[in-house]
């Protein structure tokens, strides 16, 4: 087994004191798999939580130390939450197995969105990829899907192997790329899967090291994700990088500098298939929730408008100059990567790039023809 960079990498995973399994779950091979690892935990058989039932339940339970097994209901396959037309969406499919994340950064959007307090896996896999069998077989169809988007994709591996689970079914997919989207180190399962790896893009979230240490909990260093991204690259993966969100601080140029030079010392323009990036931006509501689970951090403390899809954002000009900047750090390094705006509009794609995609199914096609030419290169 190859060693993954930091000895200490088990700070960003999570190894739950309390398992609720529903009632319904804990026949699924997937329930059985995750508790045969956790034998130390208790185990709690609850009812379909209705009502103020979590709220209940977290009264009894901490959610940070608690999982919660249950099979989904609804679909696994929806679209990305890409909002307004105003702002360029990429059209991203999210495949929906769980919710929640132990790593805690101070601006997760999540802590505004979700009900349930605990830290979710759905069990019932097989209606997952039965789902994705009728989707996926429509013809003339890209897809490209990630895990990331209500949780981290690979926090919880060690504990749900779930990780070789979908480079199989992704790797037999012809017109669909897998996306996995971490802030952790948790690569043991990528770096010894044993097959060829098909189409699978693994990505690390990045930011300035200042606020890495201080708004993103228990997640991996810069280095450490970087180090891991490079292992996986020389273990055939395509790597993905996302600077999101982009925030603006004392000494934000330097921080951002920084990074982007950290990238270069473990990868080359070639390994990166894309680089996303996006200013911080938030639902009004979240504000208050974040003061709360974050006493000390100020990161909505500035002036903000509010964006056409009614959420928080810094004023072009502070947007600009973030992009500004990244862009030109970026393409020092690497003059033909492929960067885009994460929900953006025209008039600053086209300030920063000096072009800007017509619409979103234009942004859409721009990261499909980016899977297409690495796939060609190799
Ligand atoms: S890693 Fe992602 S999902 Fe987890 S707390 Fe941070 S922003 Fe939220």
């Amino acid at each position: 087994m190859k060693s993954v960079p930091d000895p200490d990498y088990r700070r960003s995973l999570f190894y739950p004191a309390t398992v609720l399994v529903e009632e319904g779950a804990a026949d699924y091979p997937l329930t059985r798999s995750i508790l045969s690892r956790l034998k130390k935990a208790e185990v709690v058989s609850v009812k379909r939580p209705a009502g103020n039932d979590f709220s209940n339940l977290s009264r009894l339970y901490s959610p940070q130390t608690t999982l919660f097994l249950a099979p989904h209901r609804g679909r696994f396959l929806k679209a990305c939450p890409g909002t307004a037309e105003t702002y360029r969406c990429c059209l991203y499919q999210i495949l929906h197995l769980g919710l929640g994340c132990n790593i805690g950064c101070s601006y997760c959007v999540l802590q505004g969105y979700l009900n349930n307090p605990f830290i979710t896996q759905f069990v019932n896999l097989d209606d997952a990829f039965a789902e994705l069998d009728t989707e996926l077989g429509k013809p003339g169809v890209f897809y490209r899907i990630g895990t990331g988007e209500f949780t981290d994709s690979l926090f919880m591996d060690p504990l749900t192997d779930l990780a070789p689970r979908l480079i199989d079914y992704f790797g037999t997919c012809k017109n669909a790329i897998l996306e996995l989207k971490t802030k952790s180190v948790a690569i043991s399962s990528l770096l010894d899967y044993p097959g060829e790896i098909g189409e699978t893009v693994v990505s690390w979230s990045l930011n300035a090291p200042s606020v890495t240490a201080r708004e993103e909990g228990f997640a991996a260093s810069i280095t450490e994700r970087l180090q891991a991204a490079a292992l996986c690259r020389e273990r055939g993966y395509r790597i993905g990088l996302h600077f999101d969100p982009l925030l603006f601080f004392p000494g934000w140029e330097e921080g951002y500098r920084q990074t982007v030079a950290e990238i270069f010392k473990y990868l080359k323009g070639d390994d990166i298939i894309w680089i996303s990036i996006g200013a911080f931006r938030f639902m009004p509501q979240v504000k208050d929730v974040l003061r709360d689970n974050h006493a000390d951090c100020n990161i909505t403390a500035g002036e903000f408008i509010r964006g056409l899809d009614g959420k928080q954002r810094y004023f072009s000009e502070i947007r600009r100059q973030l992009y500004r900047l990244l862009v030109t750090e970026i393409k020092k390094y690497a003059p033909e990567v492929f960067i885009y705006f994460c929900m953006e509009d025209k008039c600053l794609w086209q300030d920063t790039f000096g072009y800007a995609p017509a619409d979103n199914a234009e942004l859409g096609r721009w990261l499909d023809e980016c899977c297409w030419r690495y796939a060609a290169n190799g």
